[in-house]
């Protein structure tokens, strides 16, 4: 998607080979215009599809996920990071790993609030190794809702986030996809590799 790489190539930070920082326009202060922009971008991508919910896990992702929720008028289901403090049955919860932190946080999601006939699109910034939508995929699962496809803001191609979910057969759609990142230099896919991938 034209408008983020430009952005991303403009504002992102590389602050290591590793790690992104995009705190200027997604992770700290938010744009607006370009959170419409996304959302719409998702909205297209993955129209007719009969999805009934957007998912995405607190907090980054729910700028981008409620744009995307807008745009296809359809309900925007946060996952939470911090576990229930009141004790309900009705409550799936899963553990993932932090890539960024290194730690571990349950994610929980309300029984009420998803059901076998919720069709869902996940939507994160950020696909690295594949933890946190691996662990969204089986709180889910748990549900018993169907995934449609997984939505991304900006995909890592060097860390095995993409295989690891496209091995359990879902669709990912990122909107940027980095080659390689050095201190101070982002380096996006070639369009002609990123069609063909
Ligand atoms: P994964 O679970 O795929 O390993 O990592 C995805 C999560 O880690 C995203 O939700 C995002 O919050 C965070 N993350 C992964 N890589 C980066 C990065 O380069 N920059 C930032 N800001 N967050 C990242």
């Amino acid at each position: 998607m034209k408008l983020l790489e430009e952005k991303v190539l403009k504002e992102g930070a590389a602050i290591s080979e590793n790690i992104l920082k995009v705190d200027g326009f997604i992770n700290h202060q938010v744009d607006p215009v370009l959170m419409k922009a996304i959302g719409e971008d998702f909205a297209a991508h993955f129209k007719d599809q009969g999805i009934t919910k957007v998912v995405t896990i607190e907090s980054s992702g729910i700028a981008p996920a409620l744009m995307t929720a807008s745009a296809m008028q359809v309900p925007l289901l946060i996952l939470k990071k911090s576990p229930s403090k009141i004790l309900n049955k009705n409550m799936y919860q899963t553990v993932v790993t932090s890539f960024t932190k290194g730690t571990s946080y349950e994610l929980t999601l309300a029984g009420h609030l998803i059901s076998e006939q919720d069709h869902v699109l996940i939507i994160d910034d950020f696909l690295a190794n594949g933890e946190a939508a691996t662990g969204a995929i089986r709180l889910l699962r748990k549900a018993h809702a169907t995934i449609a496809g997984i939505g991304i803001l900006i995909e890592k191609t060097f860390q095995p986030g993409r295989a690891k979910l496209e091995e359990q057969g879902f669709s990912v759609y990122s909107q940027v996809r980095i080659a390689k990142l050095e201190k101070d230099h982002i380096e996006l896919l070639a369009q002609e590799e990123s069609s063909t991938l």
